[in-house]
């Protein structure tokens, strides 16, 4: 089994980080570690190095590395070229005000991806689909997505279904400013480099299905198994942010804090 660790270098390590490296390296499967730097804006190479130098310290080493994905553009113009030949992308040029509004004027509630999406993106029916739009810079790049629900088994909460068209609709694969999107970069990554098995925080669960989903589409015939393992939360509503200083393995270590330490407040957060 291969499996991933794939922080973005948006911030520093924190405890929320350990607790998902924990699970990763304790799953028996061999690691690959991904830098996940598709948000070109806030990507920093000073948080990337901070988070290698943690890891290292922390003594979590990967087999397998699978580099950032600033470097990987041409296989995600490749991706696009596939769901582009089965005419499954297209061009858009709304703005989240313009998709907000017709949500008011149609009387919907504002309905959000789900809370805890990485691209906090609203659902989408497809305004643009046949507009004819150039797939070309300056415009985001979307997937057609029709309806049908996406099952697969959680190794730890079981049985899941989503309808990715009821919860985001046509999703974007690239935004208006050139970046690839969280979705699909990880999508076509994951795919592409072999990963087998993911690990990662329950926030992320909402966006299982669209992946699944996403990775058929690009040609994929097994999807990865998943695991979706608790938060650490600072309270009980809100879950650990990287900017709360407290929790940062930076932190801990200039205040003496032993690895095993740092593990064992994960471990128990
Ligand atoms: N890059 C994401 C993060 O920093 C993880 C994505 C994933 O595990 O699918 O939390």
């Amino acid at each position: 089994m291969l499996t991933r660790f794939a922080p973005a270098p948006t911030g520093w390590l924190h405890l929320g980080h350990v607790l998902n490296a924990e699970h990763v390296w304790g799953s028996g499967a061999r690691v690959l570690l991904r830098i996940e730097d598709h948000d070109r804006e806030r990507s920093r190479p000073e948080y990337e190095a901070g988070i290698l130098e943690d890891l290292d310290w922390l003594g979590y080493h990967a087999d397998v590395s699978g580099g950032r994905q600033s470097d990987r553009d041409p296989i995600y113009r490749d991706a696009i070229e596939i769901l582009r030949a089965r005419g499954l992308v297209y061009a858009c040029d709304c703005t989240r005000k313009a998709i907000a509004a017709r949500d008011r004027a149609r009387g919907a509630a504002p309905v959000r991806a789900s809370s805890a999406s990485r691209d906090d993106e609203l659902r989408y029916p497809g305004h643009c689909r046949d507009r004819g739009l150039p797939l070309a810079d300056g415009y985001g790049w979307r997937v057609r997505v029709e309806p049908g629900v996406e099952r697969f088994v959680d190794e730890r909460l079981g049985p899941q279904a989503q309808d990715p068209s009821r919860q985001c609709g046509d999703f974007l694969l690239r935004d208006r400013r050139g970046n690839w999107t969280y979705q699909f970069a990880v999508t076509v990554d994951d795919w592409r480099q072999g990963i087998d098995l993911v690990i990662r925080g329950g926030d992320l669960l909402p966006s299982t299905g669209r992946q699944i989903r996403l990775a058929r589409l690009l040609g994929r015939d097994r999807p990865p198994t998943f695991l979706h393992h608790r938060l650490l939360m600072q309270s009980p509503t809100q879950k650990l942010s990287k900017s709360d200083g407290a929790t940062g393995v930076r932190e801990l270590r200039a205040r003496g804090w032993t690895p095993d330490q740092v593990k064992d407040a994960a471990r128990r957060g």
